[in-house]
């Protein structure tokens, strides 16, 4: 069952949303060669705690931490450890979730440490832009498969592939809830889109294969073929029939300045 959110939801939703934000951008600031992900999901955890808001992922399903780390060839949910020094080079996607007044926030944007290769900042680049394409489709009257086509048609068409196994999903009293949302499909498919609605649309793009395999760990996902994977998320309201976007790249673009993708 989907839920439709009121006005009054919505901005308790962004609220979530502003602090899941605002904790990225402390990520922005700490991210640099040398920096374990460990300390980065503690300085997050304080953070979004001291704003009031519990971390949402922190025990969901059983996940141990924060934010999800996800380095170079691992796509989504690794996990924070003070043995994973970050190296010139790598990069690092954080997905972080807060939770207050009983709703989630839920945004994930993928940094560059250093000196990246152009071909994986190009990878970064357009997944960024799928995810705009996305929530450009993200309107009332039309379809969750105009979402998923625009993404996929997007990256596909820079030879890139698009991550079939996970998805992204409605957001709102809880983390994850109806409807799917994947970042494929097929124009005029799938659930109809109606304000209300509020969802998190999250391409998980890869620079090689879209096949994944899990880490030994039981959480991480990573490419077969170790190339790299993006992730970018935003969590998004269908309000008076168009996108509104409630969480924001802004902060942590202020934070890298001319250093952003
Ligand atoms: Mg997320
Ligand atoms: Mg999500």
């Amino acid at each position: 069952m989907i839920f439709l959110k009121s006005d009054e939801e919505i901005e308790l939703l962004r609220i979530s949303n502003q602090i899941v934000a605002k904790t990225l951008a402390e990520m922005a600031k700490l991210i640099e060669p040398g920096i374990s992900t460990g300390q980065l999901d503690k300085v997050a955890e304080e953070f979004i705690r001291d704003h009031g808001a519990v971390p949402g992922f922190l025990g969901y399903g059983g996940f141990p931490k924060s934010i999800c780390t996800s380095v170079n060839e691992q796509v989504v949910h690794g996990i924070p450890s003070e043995k994973v020094i970050l190296e010139d080079g790598d990069i690092i996607s954080v997905d972080c979730g807060a939770f207050i007044n009983g709703f989630h926030g839920d945004s994930a944007y993928t940094f560059c440490v250093g000196n990246v290769k152009q071909e994986t900042r190009d990878l970064l680049r357009a997944t960024k832009e799928s995810l705009y394409k996305g929530i450009e489709q993200a309107e009332e009257g039309r379809r969750l498969g105009d979402i998923g086509f625009a993404i996929q048609h997007y990256c596909e068409e820079r030879k890139y592939s698009v991550v079939r196994e996970m998805i992204g999903h409605g957001v709102g009293r809880n983390l994850h809830e109806a409807p799917e949302v994947p970042n494929y499909g097929r124009k005029g498919n799938g659930v109809m889109l109606k304000s209300g609605m509020t969802i998190a649309i999250e391409p998980m793009i890869n620079l090689g294969s879209r096949n994944l395999v899990f880490e030994k760990d039981g959480w991480t996902t990573r490419t077969l073929d170790r190339k790299p994977s993006a992730h970018f998320e935003h969590s998004i309201a269908i309000r008076r029939g168009k996108a509104d976007i409630l969480s924001s790249f802004e902060y942590i673009e202020q934070i890298l300045g001319n250093k952003a993708i």
